[in-house]
């Protein structure tokens, strides 16, 4: 009943020309219909590459908070919107650790892509000295309740939720499918309590952090993890195309 999301990130590493052909040729391969594919593409490329798949939805990385203004160099919800962007990323560690991105500010965005027809991919995850001291369910509990816990019910239809460890974001250093499969439960144990079992039990809880196809297949069919939120690994066809078959 959950939707099942391959989703790439590619941060600041390609051009259109690359967006182009990768999307091309992920468009003439069979996946499973009941596999979502999400990719992160630089904002230059949302435009042209939001056009070319029927198989593949774009996501921004990011966006502003605000609707219009005078905030040089950033884009908001409703550009990403009118170009036939479907999702945008938020709360990703990287924005939080470069760009000092507060789960609050993070919140602010979540409002502004709802309200503009799109979804989110809300990040949260723990650092590793967070981890050595098990206090990481605590660290991700509270990074929900200040963000999107604070939802409206209804809104939830249109979050899907990724679970990042920071010690493994980038790393090659994966969490084992029982680690992975344990915050995951304790994230939807969590949105038990704040919405209710309904809510908890439709939204997706993506794994990220250094999946690749040989590791994919084993946390994928972990219980609680309905999918993958992939960096590196989304760079290269083949391997992406492997985690998406790793339903
Ligand atoms: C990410 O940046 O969201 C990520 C999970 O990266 P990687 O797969 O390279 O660890």
């Amino acid at each position: 009943m959950r939707r099942q999301i391959a989703a790439g990130n590619w941060k600041m590493n390609t051009d259109l020309k690359f967006g182009q052909e990768f999307i091309e040729n992920i468009e003439k391969q069979a996946f499973p219909e009941d596999v979502e594919v999400i990719i992160g593409v630089p904002y230059l490329s949302i435009s042209q590459l939001a056009h070319i798949s029927s198989k593949v939805k774009i996501a921004a990385q990011n966006c502003h908070q605000e609707d219009k203004g005078a905030y040089t160099g950033e884009i908001a919800a409703n550009m990403l919107n009118s170009v036939g962007c479907d999702y945008v990323i938020l709360g990703h560690s990287e924005r939080r650790q470069y760009f000092n991105e507060s789960d609050e500010l993070i919140l602010s965005k979540i409002y502004k892509v709802l309200e503009n027809d799109m979804q989110v991919i809300y990040c949260c995850g723990e650092p590793l000295e967070v981890r050595e001291a098990d206090k990481h369910e605590a660290y991700v509990g509270q990074q929900l309740s200040e963000s999107i816990c604070k939802l409206d019910p209804s809104h939830m239809k249109n979050l899907v939720v990724a679970y990042e460890p920071i010690w493994a974001i980038g790393t090659g250093r994966t969490a084992s499918p029982e680690q992975a499969q344990s915050m995951h439960a304790h994230i939807r144990n969590v949105l038990k309590t704040t919405f209710g079992e309904d809510i908890a039990n439709a939204t997706s809880i993506l794994y990220g952090g250094s999946v690749k196809p040989a590791n994919a297949k084993e946390i994928f069919s972990q219980a609680d993890v309905d999918g993958g939120l992939v960096g590196g690994a989304s760079l290269k066809g083949d391997s992406f195309y492997d985690i998406i078959q790793s339903f």
